[in-house]
């Protein structure tokens, strides 16, 4: 091969890097400048570089071109500096990504399947230059984090996200796939936008959707087999609960914004008690917002208590209470409630406004999913701490706009009492001369190690019991000095290691149940994930 073409492939590219060696055999002679950086240099200099974009916009495109021009850099940036790039190349600036997705896109970077290709996808996923592919992360842009419909400009989602599969879990690129599946959009601004570089149609719903769905997923089984993790993503609640149930019995399926964010919450709780006392049979829950995050989390406690204490999961939901937009979710309501709600609806008087639910239901733990920002006012969380020594709650709502309460508000309305996890990042806050650090419930602490457990394992479906074993590890990650600060999450510094332990531990339940296909199961399961772990340092060409 020519030294140019070695130079533009982003796999092989080193840059600077290449030593004399490297660069006589390889014909790169006189094509770069005669400086030999290593990587610890080159990772330097470009966050050097990084930091000086004031924009965070700015730092996202700047890592965007670094990911296309030399990965194995960009996988060591982002690994070595997780608390800093997460934001960049996540949650919140990927958000804005989508929404101008339209005008910053220069290259694809995964693959959109449309009505188009309606009757072709199994071609349309052979084009796709990688042939052994391990996780596939798809979203049809219906509910892009908490920004709406953004139609096909959600593939910064799906492009994001495997990103962290191979930083945070160690799952190697070549072996990740982003879809966007384009059903057109009801973004009206989308519509009308002259850049808009997906269908300009309203979105189609009913048989033609499902039609759509089924040949895909019948074509990654075809193409890829059994083991391929699809991961849905963002989907619209009226799809996602629809489409996880359906295929989760004939696909290895995963829906992160109902069995990642249940799991990462659960987690987060079952560290908490630590700090409040008791076990989780001893607290009463309440929620506003009943969605995909919600009812997903709900499920997933009640599962857990009755997995403690052995009671039917429909005796373990009555101590768990959801809010929606009308109010209570109660038994009165049973006939116009969508089918993820039902399960929830309670013997109980009608009640209104979430305050008034607080009043009755007298929760120890209240956790916001609801999109819906500012809604625990000063009374919500002084009435919490008026009935609870150390009331628990979680603001997840993103991004930081939405979020239920600011950590500051729940530190000083409580008197300090609170323990406080949030969606979007806050920072640490000073009352009555006591630092409280709160903790951040994001969802890359759990996908990207149950993502790597089910790979390791060959798992060919996922199990509830599986993301209990997903939260239980990453629980029992959280340390003394983590605790000391009130912390009810590990820092993400840790983040690899965390992601071993998770996945030795989802595949070990893979293996129980009968699940995994890699045979035979490996006697330390810890060391194994760490041993499959892709490692970002270049390779000798010699
Ligand atoms: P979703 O499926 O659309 O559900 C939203 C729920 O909130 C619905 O039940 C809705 O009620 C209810 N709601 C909306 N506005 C309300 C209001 N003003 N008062 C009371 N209830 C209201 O959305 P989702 O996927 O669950 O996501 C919800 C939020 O959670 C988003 O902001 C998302 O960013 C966040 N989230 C955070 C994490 C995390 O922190 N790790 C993970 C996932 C999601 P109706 O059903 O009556 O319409
Ligand atoms: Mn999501």
């Amino acid at each position: 091969a020519s030294g140019c073409s070695l130079l533009r492939d982003p796999r092989y590219n080193k840059g600077l890097a290449f030593t004399e060696g490297e660069r006589d055999a390889h014909y790169l002679r006189g094509l770069l400048p005669p400086a030999i950086f290593n990587q610890e240099l080159q990772e330097k200099r470009l966050m050097h570089n990084l930091r000086q974009y004031e924009v965070p916009l700015h730092r996202y495109m700047a890592m965007m071109d670094l990911q296309e021009r030399n990965e194995r850099l960009f996988y060591k940036l982002l690994i070595n500096n997780v608390e800093e790039l997460l934001p960049v190349v996540y949650t919140p600036t990927v958000g804005e990504a989508c929404q101008k997705y339209g005008s910053i896109f220069r290259r694809p970077q995964g693959l959109y399947i449309s009505l188009k290709e309606k009757g072709k996808i199994l071609e349309v996923l052979k084009n796709w230059p990688e042939k052994s592919i391990q996780v596939i992360v798809v979203t049809d842009g219906e509910r892009i984090l908490g920004l709406g419909d953004l139609g096909c400009q959600g593939m910064g989602i799906p492009v994001g996200k495997l990103s962290l599969y191979t930083a945070l879990g160690g799952v190697r690129p070549s072996s990740c796939l982003p879809i966007t599946i384009d059903v057109g959009t009801n973004n009206e601004k989308l519509l009308n936008d002259e850049f808009y570089i997906g269908l300009k149609q309203k979105r189609a719903t009913g048989q033609e959707y499902a039609e759509l769905l089924e040949e895909f997923m019948h074509a990654v089984k075809q193409n890829y087999g059994e083991k391929v993790l699809i991961q849905f993503e963002d989907f619209a609640n009226h799809n996602a609960f629809d489409l996880l149930e359906k295929y989760s019995s004939s696909h290895l399926v995963f829906n992160d914004d109902i069995q990642g964010t249940a799991s990462v919450v659960l987690a987060g709780l079952l560290a908490s008690l630590k700090l409040v006392g008791g076990t989780l049979v001893d607290h009463t829950f309440l929620f506003l917002g009943a969605g995909e995050a919600g009812t997903g989390i709900a499920e997933l406690i009640a599962l857990e208590i009755s997995k403690q204490t052995k009671a039917p999961v429909e005796e373990t939901r009555k101590k768990i209470w959801l809010v929606d937009s009308k109010g209570l979710i109660v038994s009165s309501r049973l006939e116009s409630l969508q089918q993820f709600k039902k399960p929830w609806a309670h013997e109980h008087e009608p009640v209104k406004s979430l305050l008034d639910a607080v009043k009755a239901i007298k929760p120890t733990v209240l956790i916001g999913s609801s999109g819906a920002g500012k809604t625990f006012t000063k009374e919500v969380v002084e009435t919490m701490a008026s009935l609870n020594e150390k009331p628990l709650i979680l603001a997840l709502s993103n991004p930081t706009s939405q979020s239920e309460c600011t950590a500051e508000e729940a530190y000083t309305w409580s008197k300090g009492k609170a323990i406080f996890a949030s969606g979007s990042p806050f920072d640490p806050v000073e009352y009555e001369g006591k630092l409280f650090v709160p903790g951040q419930a994001n969802n890359a602490y759990i996908f990207p190690g149950f993502g790597l457990g089910l790979i390791i394992s060959g798992a060919i479906r996922v199990r509830d019991e599986m993301l209990l074993a997903a939260s239980e590890a990453l629980a029992a990650q959280v340390s003394q000095e983590n605790y000391d600060k009130g912390l009810i999450y590990p820092p993400f510094s840790n983040i690899r290691k965390i992601s071993a332990h998770i996945a030795a531990k989802v595949a070990a339940k893979a293996y129980d149940l009968g699940l995994a296909s890699h045979l035979p199961r490996p006697k330390d399961l810890v060391k194994y994930a760490e041993s499959c772990m892709y490692s970002p340092g270049y390779r000798s060409y010699r």
